[in-house]
């Protein structure tokens, strides 16, 4: 089974936020467990030197940019060949895969992920200058959106198409001018095609293109069917339900797991979670500034700060946890208003509340570990891997029932901890009082240590692997007939 399994963010290249960890990890299980397998991504400056890639072929022009080239190298740590889509004028700058360095949305947007997809649609026909043709094209989120369009719009043999949704509220739309500028026929723009109100939409091109669909959680892929979690696009999803489904992530325990993280001032397993995490707390406390309390409920929030994270929630419910005796460590970035509500809240009350706006990776690791609490009240959670991580940590989720976190997390009841089942606090209403309430649960539980190590260790003992991941995805690669393409001829020779 051949994968050309194309992303625009893969860890440890780039990476802006779960995406990225599941197409660093996903792709390595699912070759380990028989796949044949490429990545694709755009030559983001520094992907070319971090992958040691060299050019393998050249796909022209199409976009009147500058010459398209795919540079083969291998992805840091695991060795998985990666082909970088280099086009200079589109992808070596400063700044992020989607965003300059102020936060901007790259005005060229369009005409990046357009050549990504294109690249992807273009290495997946039997004409393709590469001798390695997938049977399988897998794309991930609007930025891959367009490749089965192309596809569509080329007409001839083609791989079985997998398009995976990691999020619907980020959509790709534009002006439907860009279609012939992206050379793709007006005939696709229809309301049965990539039309969306009028507007070219790239994410509704992956639906409608698409042999198969899957999304993060089970949960999440019933929600995506009603209003409240299409975005306007439940329709084509109620419509297609039949080949949608929910595939829930895994976690990469080789990269998040305390025994063995290298960025941890103690390490530690389930046996030793108390000792390690006050260790990692306390060193925490006094680099953050906040009063070294070991008798604090620690409350850490690693995220993007956006309403959909439910930072306003967080806001409006933390003073309650604070006035308990609380603390508060977050790092993230994300919507200005939020950034300065929090940087003004750390500002008030220094001793109590810490704030690190910023993407750090290490700093991720070791707030999951001195944190005692993962607060995550998202409005929606196609899956959400920070909660997953939080559990093998020992640090109890507060989250809200929806998507991924619903399908994870499991509420501490008096028949769940009775049953051992019990993982962290769900609550239902994205409300600031009911997040407010789950807190003051969770540090209620957290002084009453017995329950609360029960708690932490149930959580630690949870495993979502990505081999379990990698097999629901292999049988639905399996479900799907290329076409027009013979099982013989897609068989080539390697590059
Ligand atoms: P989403 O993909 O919606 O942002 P997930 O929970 O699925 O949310 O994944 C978030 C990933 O990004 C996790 O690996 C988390 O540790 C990481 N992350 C989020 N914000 C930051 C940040 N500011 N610094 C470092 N890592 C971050």
């Amino acid at each position: 089974m051949r994968v050309l399994f194309v992303s625009p963010e893969v860890f440890p290249l780039v990476k802006t936020g779960g995406l990225g960890d599941v197409a660093g990890a996903l792709p390595v299980a699912l070759q380990a467990a028989g796949a044949d397998l490429r990545l694709l991504m755009p030559a983001y400056g520094g992907t070319r030197a971090a992958t040691n890639a060299k050019p393998v072929a050249a796909l022209g022009d199409p976009f009147g940019l500058g010459e398209t080239v795919v540079l083969q190298g291998r992805l840091p740590g695991n060795g998985l060949k990666v082909w970088l889509v280099d086009n200079p004028a589109l992808f070596d700058r400063p700044g992020g895969p989607y965003q300059d360095s102020d936060g901007l949305d790259w005005a060229d947007n369009d005409l990046r992920f357009a050549l990504l997809a294109w690249a992807a649609a273009r290495l997946s026909q039997p004409s393709s200058p590469l001798a390695w043709k997938p049977d399988i094209l897998h794309g991930h989120d609007w930025q891959c959106g367009l490749a089965g369009a192309y596809l569509q719009a080329w007409g001839g043999p083609r791989p079985g198409i997998v398009f995976t949704i990691h999020n619907m509220a980020f959509q790709g739309l534009f002006p439907s001018s860009l279609m012939p500028r992206i050379g793709l026929p007006w005939s696709l723009y229809t309301m049965a095609g990539c039309e969306f109100w009028d507007q070219l939409s790239y994410l509704k091109a992956g639906l409608v293109y698409a042999d198969r669909l899957t999304t993060v959680s089970p949960s999440y892929a019933g929600e995506i069917q009603l209003p409240a979690g299409g975005f306007g696009l439940e329709g084509v999803l109620a419509e297609r339900a039949a080949i949608l489904s929910g595939i829930l992530n895994g976690a990469d325990y080789r990269i998040w797991d305390p025994a063995t993280d290298g960025e941890l001032s103690r390490r530690y397993g389930a046996e030793e979670v108390a000792a390690g995490k006050a260790a990692n707390k306390a060193v925490i406390q006094a680099e953050l500034g906040l009063s070294a309390d070991p008798e604090a409920t620690l409350l850490v929030v690693v995220s993007r700060l956006s309403d959909q994270k439910g930072m306003d929630l967080l806001l409006a419910a933390i003073p309650a946890a604070l006035a308990q005796g609380a603390q508060l460590a977050l790092l993230g970035s994300g919507e200005r208003p939020y950034e300065q509500a929090l940087l003004a809240l750390a500002e008030a009350r220094p001793t109590q509340v810490a704030v690190r706006i910023g993407y750090s990776e290490p700093l991720a690791h070791r707030l999951q570990a001195a944190g005692d609490v993962l607060v995550m009240p998202s409005r929606f959670e196609p899956c959400g891997l920070t909660q997953i991580y939080a559990l093998r940590y020992g640090t109890v989720p507060v989250v809200r029932r929806t998507g991924g976190l619903a399908d994870t997390v499991v509420d501490a009841t008096y028949d769940s901890m009775l049953q051992g089942t019990a993982t962290g606090f769900v609550f239902d209403q994205p409300t600031a009082a009911q997040l407010q309430w789950s807190l003051e649960r969770a540090i209620g539980l957290y002084r009453r240590r017995p329950q609360w190590l029960q708690l932490q260790r149930q959580g630690m003992a949870q495993s979502f692997t990505w081999e379990k991941a990698a097999e629901a995805y292999l049988d639905l690669y399996r479900e799907i007939r290329p076409v027009g393409i013979s099982v013989k001829s897609s068989r080539r020779a390697q590059v």
